[in-house]
């Protein structure tokens, strides 16, 4: 499968950058720099981890994990069924009544503190494991999703027992279990969002991983064995989005947390509704990153690559939006292209690697789809040249021009390394084209007047905002949307709220 951006000029090695497109960018050549995969170690099966012990579905279904870069199958793993999620609730359950939910927090903190530990310790192992099923560079996986994910567990640990001076009253009590549903783009990551407030808050929690990363969500199964937490506390369902629906649909658990899309989220809303479940739902996006004429440009370009290329596209938060004041637009455009010329997309374990590949066919289809509906619609189509792998799921970077508020492209989520880009005149015209979205949770902002930044961060209907900076992210910060990007916050304070009966 191989995909070339127009002005292609033929093919280049896949250790070198995307593209030297219209001769921008001169070739460097780096020494391929291959992270070992041998320390991880990759059992052929794996079963679903319940009441502390890992076992087969009951139904005994199995799925394949694949390795989206080769194709190549890691393992297979169990599909939990009705009965297993009967089996996992119940175990949460009883862990709450008997262990869990009676433990001092300082006690409770102190697993928190392990897990992060052993996370850190075994940060090389979770970085491989994660770009090997998730096909993320390992630049990202190892300086990103792990770190952050040991983070997470770090700081709610420091909150497990300070509940009560929290904000939310004298004596805030857990909600029971949880039911936490999380998506394929940042495996660990969003295993960590989940629990680690809802641990240290008192519940107890069955999680469903993704069906196509389940890998670290597994290992982190085994790191809270390892941790020595009672058995029941975490309870790790694999499986696909039927195991996912009677989940959040089980009538043991007093909490759904789902992180994924808008389309899923709505329907649990809808199935969550009258129950008395408490909800949140971090759901799509379709941000728009501002580049004001002030703006340093290089530090800009930086933003929107990060923006938009970081993970291959694959952020909720993902400024995929380009609105740039039309006075510098051509200048902006100039200098993306250049730098999009040096990135290097390839072997997700060569640490040379800034793109990597697509999560699935599935989504290889939709980016696929969408951009093609980009051309169709009117817009300009413009990638590096750029040689794709022949074995795996890859799209190049990819940038269009020309975009006007109706395209399709400006207005759904890609989910894919592709970037609209849009021109404004006047502030005014920036914020309106920035809040003409359905979704509203992040944005982004490149000025060097701050009172400029007040002023967007007024009118801008996102619940992140980034000045001068973008895909940030700090345990202690709050993250979640608005409108169709879903309610409720995770991380900071705010995060313990949706997990406290306050
Ligand atoms: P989904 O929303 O379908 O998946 C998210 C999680 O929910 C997965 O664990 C999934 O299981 C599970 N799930 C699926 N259906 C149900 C259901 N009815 N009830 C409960 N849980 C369910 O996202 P996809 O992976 O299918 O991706 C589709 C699109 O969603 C992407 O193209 C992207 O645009 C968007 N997306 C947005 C994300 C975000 O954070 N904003 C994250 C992921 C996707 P399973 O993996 O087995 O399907």
């Amino acid at each position: 499968m191989t995909q070339a951006g127009e002005g292609a000029e033929g093919p280049v090695s896949r250790r070198e950058p995307a593209g030297h497109a219209d001769g921008l960018s001169a070739g460097w050549d780096y020494a391929p720099a291959p992270e070992s995969r041998d320390i991880v170690s990759i059992a052929p099966e794996y079963g679903l981890f319940v009441a502390g012990e890992f076992a087969p579905a009951a139904g005994g279904r199995t799925f394949s994990t694949v390795n989206p870069a080769t194709e190549e199958t890691l393992s297979r793993v169990a599909a939990a069924g009705p009965a297993d999620v009967d089996r996992a609730v119940a175990a949460a359950r009883a862990a709450y009544d008997q262990v869990w939910g009676p433990m001092p927090g300082a006690e409770r903190a102190k697993y928190l503190y392990r897990i992060a530990r052993a996370l850190q310790e075994r940060a090389r192992e979770f970085a491989v494991l994660e770009s090997l099923d998730n096909g993320k560079p390992i630049r990202e996986s190892r300086d990103v999703d792990v770190p952050l994910a040991a983070a997470h567990f770090f700081y709610y640990a420091g909150w497990a027992d300070k509940l009560e001076h929290a904000g939310f009253g004298p004596a805030p009590r857990p909600l029971g279990v949880a039911g936490q549903v999380i998506p394929w783009n940042f495996p660990l990551m969003m295993a960590a969002w989940k629990l680690a407030p809802a641990l240290a808050a008192g519940n107890t929690c069955v999680l469903k991983p993704a069906e196509t990363t389940p890998l670290t969500a597994l290992l982190l199964a085994e790191v809270c064995h390892q941790a020595g937490l009672p058995p029941g506390v975490v309870n790790v369902l694999t499986g696909a989005g039927d195991a996912g629906a009677a989940l959040v649909a089980h009538p043991g658990i007093d909490k759904v947390a789902f992180t994924g899309s808008t389309e899923v989220g709505k329907e649990i809303a809808r199935s969550v509704a009258g129950t008395g479940k408490k909800l949140t739902l971090e759901l799509g996006g379709k941000a728009a990153n501002i580049v004001f004429d002030d703006a340093p440009v290089e530090q800009a370009v930086e933003g929107i690559v990060n923006g938009i290329f970081f993970n291959q596209g694959h952020v909720c938060c993902a400024g995929s939006r380009l609105l740039v004041q039309e006075s510098v637009a051509g200048a902006v455009v100039d200098r993306l292209r250049r730098r999009l010329a040096s990135l290097r997309l390839g072997d997700p374990l060569d640490k040379n690697t800034d793109i990597g590949a697509v999560n699935s066919p599935e989504q290889l289809d939709k980016i696929t789809r969408l951009s093609a509906a980009g051309e169709a619609e009117g817009a300009r189509r413009w990638s590096p040249p750029c040689r794709l792998p022949d074995r795996g799921y890859w799209f190049a970077p990819t940038i269009f021009t020309g975009v006007s508020q109706s395209h399709r492209i400006a207005r759904e989520e890609i989910f894919g390394p592709v970037l609209s880009v849009l021109t404004f005149r006047t502030p005014e015209e920036a914020v309106a084209k920035a809040n003409n979205t359905p979704y509203g949770l992040s944005a982004g902002a490149w000025t060097e007047k701050g009172s400029r930044i007040l002023w967007l961060a007024q009118r801008l209907r996102a619940g992140v905002i980034w000045a001068n900076t973008y895909n940030r992210f700090d345990p202690a910060s709050p993250f979640g949307g608005y409108q169709e990007s879903g309610f409720g916050r995770e991380g900071g304070r705010h995060g313990l709220a949706a997990y406290l009966d306050a």
